[in-house]
């Protein structure tokens, strides 16, 4: 045979020490991922330190940024440092080919698992074989864990990590997963051709099941693929999730010694039924399109001692597509809060808003469906302006911006928005602006930079005088807007919604957009792009001190602002950089 591998006879008792060596193995495989949560937990043990370490010596040391002799200055190195291997295992490998650091964990986990898949197997073929699939095995708990869609995921807690964050990394493992079971196959395969059984082998249910399981994985991965998710997220999320359940009864049947974890699969999938119950809630609220585009507003007003009150700027809801009538209990109503639901971010601060504020640009799936309810609810009460109040169905909240730093440890903010990616920095910026933080004499920069295609479109973004009290409307910094497109249609909305609609919005668009002008404070206009590059240079070149970077929009935005701040990264400016993604 191959690799000093050979097909080997055993008496019983050989069979015994293999089937231990197979459970053990398998067993490590399992408990490893909780050593990675361990280090998880020591670095957020020993950057908490850090920070306090360096907070407190902040006042005594008002140059402590540049002075070499610091007695903490080693402790400023080492997070530089470990700014820029964090800086370089963000960026993608390739466009769509994941980050640098899926690679690198990637790597490591597989090599992980082959070595324990191989580490004393001897030259006994069939055990190595075995080892493949039951390896393979123990890693799926951890998967569908991953995947777990509830606040209450506790990889969520462990980790810090959003679910959206957690979806790269449960892609990562099932692609892993799929190679530990290709290889389990493939090496069955060779060994029925070589040894004469596979005639009869084939027929044997516990093949078969082998064989259907190994199929079912393979939709599952191909329908993940990016440009197919893409193309039709629907597809994609009906067939995950239907096979993901489908897949259990084979897996289950196929081998005796991985129904342990198959059961531990079941039990992920009852918790997540459990959990799911907890965060559902049925709210009343409005829906309307904004006069001029194709942004959809959702308002949901919230009463004293609701719990959505607590929510944090920038986490976001699962909206399941409203039919204008309340969900039910019935099966088909139950599909629809499963697979027609999509995540939206909580554009206001509930706290202060009393009320939570969706904006959801048309796409042409789910969001085309809401727009068109909104025109038609808009149609009956023959007013665009008349509120009229819908049952809405809300999963949530999610979202990693409640684990971003504490904002009093910096001295310059900048924040960049492209379109509706407005949502996620509008909320965080007012919270800085809002809290009293920039009034004082040392009060830290904050510049936020958000392009729009027109001005209609930030027109959520700021209400009118008899709205909102005056105090709040005006904040000390001013947000400053580019406008790309000043004249002429959206070609998004023109694309998505009626054009007996479009034409009308815009003839009134100039009208609005004059009257918004007039109306608005705390906006400086451009009609250009913005020059990032430059911005970036201003803010983080001049800065005396730490930075907080939070950015979201479109992919070539977040492109030029990443190619801007690296330069600065790799000087060592300190520098926290998160970047809000809208797509997957
Ligand atoms: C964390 C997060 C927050 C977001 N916040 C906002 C926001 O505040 N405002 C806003 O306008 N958009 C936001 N989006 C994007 C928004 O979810 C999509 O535009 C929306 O789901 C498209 O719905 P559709 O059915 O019309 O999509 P389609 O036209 O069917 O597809 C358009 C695109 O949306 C993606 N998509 C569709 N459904 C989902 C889903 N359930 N989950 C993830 N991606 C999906 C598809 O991959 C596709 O690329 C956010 C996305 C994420 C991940």
């Amino acid at each position: 045979m191959a690799f000093g591998y050979e097909f080997i006879n055993l008496n019983d008792n050989q069979k015994h020490e293999r089937r231990v060596l197979l459970g053990w193995y398998a067993s490590i495989a399992q408990w490893s991922a909780l050593v990675i949560l361990a280090v998880f937990q020591i670095s957020f043990f020993f950057s908490w330190l850090a920070d306090r370490a360096l907070e407190n010596a902040r006042p005594s040391s008002p140059s402590f940024n540049k002075r070499g002799e610091s007695k903490l200055m080693w402790m400023v190195k080492f997070r530089r440092a470990l700014r820029r291997v964090e800086w370089w295992m963000k960026k993608p490998v390739n466009k769509n080919w994941g980050t640098r650091g899926e690679w690198v964990y990637g790597c490591v986990w597989t090599v992980w698992l082959l070595f324990l898949s191989i580490n004393q197997t001897g030259n006994d073929y069939l055990h190595l074989t075995k080892r493949l699939g039951s390896i393979g095995a123990s890693q799926l708990p951890l998967h569908y864990l991953l995947a777990l869609k509830t606040p209450y995921s506790p990889v969520q807690w462990l980790t810090r990590l959003s679910h959206e964050q957690l979806k790269a990394h449960h892609q990562v493992l099932g692609r892993i997963i799929f190679f530990l079971f290709l290889l389990h196959a493939s090496l069955y395969f060779t060994f029925f051709v070589l040894s004469g059984f596979l005639a009869k082998r084939i027929r044997d249910r516990d093949v078969i099941l082998g064989l259907i399981s190994i199929a079912l994985f393979s939709i599952m991965s191909t329908t993940a693929l990016g440009p197919l998710r893409r193309w039709n997220y629907r597809i994609f999320y009906i067939t995950h999730i239907t096979i993901a359940g489908a897949i259990i009864a084979p897996l289950y049947f196929h081998a005796h010694h991985i129904r342990p974890y198959i059961i531990e699969v079941c039990a992920v999938a009852l918790f997540k039924q459990v959990l799911e119950r907890f965060s559902l809630r049925t709210v009343s609220g409005t829906v309307k399109v904004i006069t001029g585009t194709n942004i959809i507003e959702i308002r949901i007003p919230l009463t004293a001692g609701s719990s959505e009150l607590k929510w944090k700027p920038g986490q976001h809801v699962y909206l399941t597509r409203p039919t204008g009538q309340s969900v039910t209990q019935r099966l088909y109503d139950s599909l629809l809060l499963r697979y027609q639901s999509n995540p939206f971010t909580i554009a206001s601060i509930p706290a202060k808003d009393k009320e939570l504020l969706l904006i959801a640009r048309t796409r042409k799936g789910n969001t085309k469906k809401i727009a068109k309810l909104a025109r038609s609810l808009a149609s009956t009460t023959g007013s665009h302006d008349t509120p009229v109040y819908i049952p809405l169905t809300l999963d949530g909240p999610f979202g990693a911006s409640t684990w971003l730093p504490d904002f009093t440890t910096f001295d310059e903010f900048l924040f960049v928005a492209g379109g509706v990616g407005a949502t996620f920095i509008m909320p965080i910026y007012r919270n800085i602006t809002q809290s009293g933080m920039i009034d004082c004499p040392a009060a830290p920069k904050v510049r936020f930079i958000w392009t729009v295609r027109k001005l209609a479109d930030t027109k959520w973004a700021f209400r009118s005088s008899n709205e909102v009290e005056e105090e709040e409307q005006v904040p000390r910094s001013s947000v400053e807007v580019f406008v790309t497109r000043p004249s002429g249609p959206d070609l998004q909305a023109e694309e998505d919604a009626g054009s007996d609609i479009e034409l009308e919005e815009d003839e009134q668009l100039l009208s609005t957009e004059e009257q918004m002008e007039k109306s608005r404070r705390g906006i400086t206009l451009q009609t250009s792009r913005p020059e990032i590059s430059s911005i970036v240079d201003s803010v983080v070149g001049k800065a005396n001190g730490r930075v907080m970077v939070i950015a979201c929009g479109p992919q070539s935005l977040m492109k030029e602002l990443g190619y801007a701040l690296e330069k600065w990264v790799n000087a060592g400016s300190d520098v926290y950089y998160h970047e809000e993604t809208f797509g997957w």
